[in-house]
């Protein structure tokens, strides 16, 4: 099958989470799996900077958008460890700027020119004959008019060609690419489609809306969440709308690229360890303590935590916990992450207060990403909702404990630990609570004081696989259904 990705992300390309992890390595492999399979996104100034070599395509763009030509071009580049091409879309006036979404918290007011540019721009690429798909999978709101277009008489071309179809992801429903009703002509799509079975939502624009109505399939990033995204509790206002497409929505667990995210092989990491010689997963605490600056000290446990400043990170709880924890002498706290700015003075706050034992480390650092997964003990998760969560399945693979609550893919990938049948491989709490929270790393670290018990803890979680195999596999089979080949 010929299978194209559209996202706004892609590693090592750019970006800001887990869907640029999920793009990439889903593509890997289904290539390994012998498709082909190529990827598109933003040229934005964090491809540059990552020094990736790119060549341009002789495929300029030409795009009227609000009654202006919008020009830009396209460049190729290869997913690094695969045959996937990669293309990137390029407009200097769109992309080239410091942030992929916004600055400083607040996101650029031409994010729906922006977008809307980049769907065109595939649709360029898919009229072509550098890239013909059999299979169109758009993730997130800024890939989700694309089933529109398809859909609608936009494209005339693309429609006689017709046998492309489509399949929508949504990675977190929270984030759905809300616009003003007085934006839609940017998209060029006829009103027809701005009605409430449409892209319209109480009278606005919604971009994901797009995506779950007018797609072929839909598909969230774990069984719990898709069925958490009809409710509303987490269903942040779609719920209705995910409820009317349950026939054709698959919850799909994402998977891990253990070529990248492996202690036995990582060269981000001060020493390399396996399940069967632990001896440098203390080698790698003893670099992090020293490279945060910490005292050097095999025994207290060393806490971590990596992800964005969001609300739904449950960061407010681990704030709420840390001084009660810090107090008491009994740990260290590493922080990596960026975001809300309110959620890093507050952070930076506490370090003040407690320079012997806590680290806020603000920004982007995916070397410190990997230093942390193999220097800590313990990593918290104490997410409000989590479709899938990565990083706690990279713990796993590094012998670090995830204390998670119980959500989402926190909920379908980490097992409570129970003493007394010696199972599970982390810490589940159930309450957004920082009182539920604080149990759990009181659990955790009763158990981390017997080092039997901990160590047997760790090659459990290590033992896991949360490799793509299985969750490839089902894509696949979700693609060639829609094909008509199954
Ligand atoms: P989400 O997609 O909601 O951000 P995930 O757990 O699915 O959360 O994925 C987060 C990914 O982003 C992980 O690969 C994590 O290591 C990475 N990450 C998040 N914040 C940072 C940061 N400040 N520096 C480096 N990597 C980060």
């Amino acid at each position: 099958m010929r299978i194209l990705m559209a996202s706004a992300e892609a590693s090592p390309f750019a970006k800001t989470g887990g869907l640029a992890d999920v793009t990439s390595s889903l593509s890997k492999a289904l290539d390994k799996r012998g498709h082909e399979v190529a990827l598109i996104l933003p040229k934005y100034l964090m491809v540059d900077r990552g020094g990736i070599k790119t060549e341009p395509i002789d495929l300029p763009l030409l795009t009227p958008i609000s009654g202006q030509e919008r020009t830009g071009w396209i460049h190729r580049a290869v997913l690094p460890g695969s045959n996937c091409q990669v293309y990137l879309v390029t407009n200097d006036h769109y992309y080239n700027r410091n942030g992929l979404y916004g600055e400083n918290g607040r996101d650029y007011p031409d994010n729906l020119e922006r977008f809307v540019f980049f769907c065109r721009a595939v649709l360029e690429l898919m009229r072509s004959d550098e890239f013909v798909p059999d299979i169109l999978h758009c993730h997130d709101w800024q890939a989700a008019l694309l089933p529109a277009y398809l859909r609608s008489d936009f494209d005339s071309i693309l429609k006689v060609a017709g046998g492309v179809r489509s399949v929508f992801t949504t990675h977190n429903i929270a984030f759905q690419g809300f616009f003003p009703r007085d934006q839609f002509e940017t998209t060029g799509l006829s009103w027809n489609l701005f009605t409430p079975d449409g892209v319209e939502y109480y009278g606005d624009l919604n971009l994901m809306k797009s995506g779950l109505v007018y797609s072929d399939a839909v598909t969230t990033v774990s069984e719990r969440y898709a069925a958490e995204i009809m409710t509303p509790e987490y269903g942040c206002g779609l719920e209705s709308v995910v409820a009317s497409v349950r026939d054709r929505l698959h919850g799909i667990l994402n998977g891990v690229d253990y070529d990248l995210w492996n202690p036995e092989t990582d060269s981000l990491i001060p020493a390399n360890y396996s399940r069967d010689n632990l001896s440098g997963k203390a080698q790698c605490k003893a670099a992090l303590q020293k490279e945060l600056d910490l005292p050097t000290n095999p025994e207290i446990p060393l806490l971590g935590s990596i992800g964005r400043f969001d609300r739904q990170k449950g960061l407010d709880l681990i704030a709420e916990i840390l001084e009660d924890l810090l107090l008491r002498g009994e740990v260290q706290f590493v922080i990596l992450g960026s975001g809300d700015p309110e959620i890093e003075r507050q952070f930076q706050r506490l370090q003040e207060r407690f320079p012997d034992s806590l680290r806020v480390r603000i920004g982007l650092d995916e070397a410190l990403a990997h230093g942390i997964q193999a220097g800590v003990d313990m990593f918290l998760m104490p997410s409000r909702f989590e479709p899938c969560g990565l990083a706690q399945l990279y713990s796993l693979k590094y012998g670090t404990v995830p204390i998670v609550r119980m959500t989402g893919g926190l909920a379908d990938t980490i097992r409570d630990f129970n003493e007394a049948q010696k199972d599970g491989y982390g810490f589940v709490f159930n309450k957004a609570e920082g009182k539920e929270l604080l149990h759990a790393v009181e659990r955790a670290i009763s158990v981390y004081r017997d080092k039997t018990a901990w160590e047997a803890l760790m090659k459990r979680g290590m033992a896991c696989d949360f490799s793509w195999d299985a969750s490839a596999k089902r894509y696949e089979r979700l693609y060639r259904t829609l094909l008509g080949e199954e």
